[in-house]
């Protein structure tokens, strides 16, 4: 039986599916020796393989030069570490985990995994949906690296590489500034930017990465550059927007801040009426202003055998109650919500009620930009698949961030981030614990991919960066569209051996 807790089970698992090379040489030595040796010879039998082990592999070597930890199986935070937060990719487990504490730290790895021939992964957050922070070799956790300073002579804000959407919450709430930020706490910056960096207040100050003003990201060949507006530009053109994993492993981000006062936050669900009640929410958000940060979701559930649906609001609104509720108006004349909260709040105590941990679990997310609005046979399509939805023990989620506003101050070319000029970011979320058996979630990912793949009559083919998804055909194309070869020339150009890879990187 698998055991409630996801990280006590992958352990487990991961002992048993994956034996280390050092249990496999003390295995094998027990099983040739036979029960002729005592207990104390296979201990030094034991001794040996794991000095072998380290003669095969100098992680000894590589400690010693690190200002941070190196982490091996079995260690104290190891599992913490290495734990993905797509708890169905955690079997996979590296050889060891580089904890570095300095760019020097980040730089030594690199030229120590080459000269070994040993796979790396930069590992900051941990949250991709594809689990492409992880390696069965050198694991390069930058997550110590979470410094935040910030100049009041620039208004420019610098986080380490490590930083989490917490590090921005705690350190800008004192200061009364924002960075364009992610809803979970967990989520690492450096992916989040790296990748675009959608959130609610995207539409009034453009994305993550339309804030970055600087980037210090340590090469395949050991160097440290620093990549800006008016340095190594061709590479500061692809960090905004190409996602993690495929140039380098970056130190730092420099982030322009704005000042931020109060905010209207709110959360409404319906539970009648969603087909009337989502296209007056549809119509409204089609003409919103950019003081709007909106996520629309219609969630099925099971209950008693029946897929039961809701549909909710969540988001802010940059201005008063009252504004926001005439905003509103027409939508409540179709139907009053089951729940509402409605809040004015200092803009960081309002992201708080609006914002969620992101702790691991097990699911699958597969996205598409929309241009204009959804045509009703759209929506008919959305609530009949939620509803015909084969069910586990979690839940299954369609829903949007509105689009537009300062997203569209720049051009697709203007970045790497080539997704500018639609009016929603969709997606379709699979949830699941491990109660769901195999069969059930063979059956659930179907209708996944069923619905993903009808829901392209009514969108663009193109997927967010972000939101990777292992099992999207013609990835590269939907990511990164028509910025695909000047990407490639620049991958060529800083990392010509592909060093930095993994299963959807650009290839060289
Ligand atoms: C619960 C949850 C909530 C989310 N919410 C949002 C949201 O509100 N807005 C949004 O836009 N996206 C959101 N996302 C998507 C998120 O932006 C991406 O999954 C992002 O890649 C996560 O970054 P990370 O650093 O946490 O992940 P990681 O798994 O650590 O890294 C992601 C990728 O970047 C690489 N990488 C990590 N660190 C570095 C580095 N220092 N240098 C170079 N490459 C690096 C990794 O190797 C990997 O390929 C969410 C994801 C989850 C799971």
């Amino acid at each position: 039986m698998e055991s409630s807790s996801p990280i006590v089970s992958r352990s487990l698992k991961t002992a048993s599916a994956k034996p280390s090379r050092r249990d496999f040489l003390r295995s094998s030595a027990k099983l040739s020796l036979g029960v002729g040796l005592g207990l104390s010879s296979l201990d030094w039998l034991a001794g040996c393989t794991q000095l072998a082990d380290h003669r095969i592999t100098p992680w000894d070597e590589l400690a010693a030069k690190l200002q941070g930890s190196l982490l091996r199986p079995g260690m104290s935070s190891f599992v913490d570490l290495s734990t993905p937060w797509a708890l169905q990719y955690a079997s996979t487990v590296p050889q060891a985990i580089a904890q570095c504490r300095t760019e020097a730290d980040v730089q030594t790895c690199i030229q120590w995994a080459k000269a070994h021939a040993m796979p790396l992964v930069a590992r900051s957050g941990g949250h991709s949906y594809g689990g492409y922070s992880l390696t069965t070799g050198l694991m390069i956790n930058v997550s110590a690296l979470n410094s935040f300073s910030y100049d009041p002579n620039t208004g420019l804000a610098t986080v380490g590489s490590g930083a989490r959407n917490r590090t921005i919450f705690t350190e800008c709430k004192p200061l009364n500034r924002a960075i364009p930020h992610g809803r979970c706490y967990e989520v690492g910056v450096a992916g989040l930017v790296l990748g675009g960096g959608i959130g609610f207040d995207m539409r009034l100050h453009g994305l993550t990465c339309d804030a970055l003003r600087e980037t210090r990201i340590v090469l395949a060949d050991g160097r440290v550059l620093t990549c800006n507006e008016n340095e190594n530009t061709d590479l500061f053109w692809a960090c905004r927007g190409a996602g993690g994993g495929n140039f380098g492993i970056h130190t730092s981000f420099t982030f322009e801040t704005f000042p931020v006062s109060t905010v209207t936050t709110f959360n409404l669900v319906w539970t009648d009426r969603i087909v009337d009640t989502f296209a007056a929410i549809q119509s409204m958000t089609q003409s919103a202003p950019n003081v709007l940060g909106i996520k629309v979701s219609i969630t099925a559930q099971k209950q008693a055998g029946a897929s039961v649906l809701s549909l909710t609001i969540l988001g802010h609104f940059v201005g008063s109650e009252a504004d926001f509720r005439s905003l509103i108006a027409p939508i409540l004349a179709v139907q009053k919500p089951a729940e509402q909260t409605i809040q004015v709040l200092p803009y960081w105590d309002g992201q708080q009620t609006i914002s969620e941990e992101g702790k691991p679990e097990y699911a699958h997310e597969r996205s598409r930009f929309v241009n204009g609005q959804l045509p009703d046979e759209a929506i008919q399509l959305i609530i009949s698949q939620l509803k015909n939805w084969p069910g586990t023990s979690k839940a299954a989620t369609w829903k949007y961030f509105l689009l537009g506003g300062q997203i569209d101050a720049q051009s697709p070319t203007d970045t790497a981030f080539v997704h500018r000029g639609y009016s929603m970011l969709s997606s379709t979320e699979l949830e699941w614990t491990p109660a769901d058996d195999a069969a059930t979630l063979a059956k659930n990912e179907k209708w996944l991919s069923d619905f993903h793949n009808q829901m392209e009559a009514y969108t663009s083919p193109y997927c967010y960066q972000n939101f990777i998804d292992p099992s999207q055909d013609g990835y590269l194309q939907a990511y990164y569209g028509s910025n695909l070869p000047q990407l490639r020339a620049i991958k060529r150009k800083y990392d010509p051996e592909n060093l930095f890879n993994y299963p959807q990187s650009i290839p060289v």
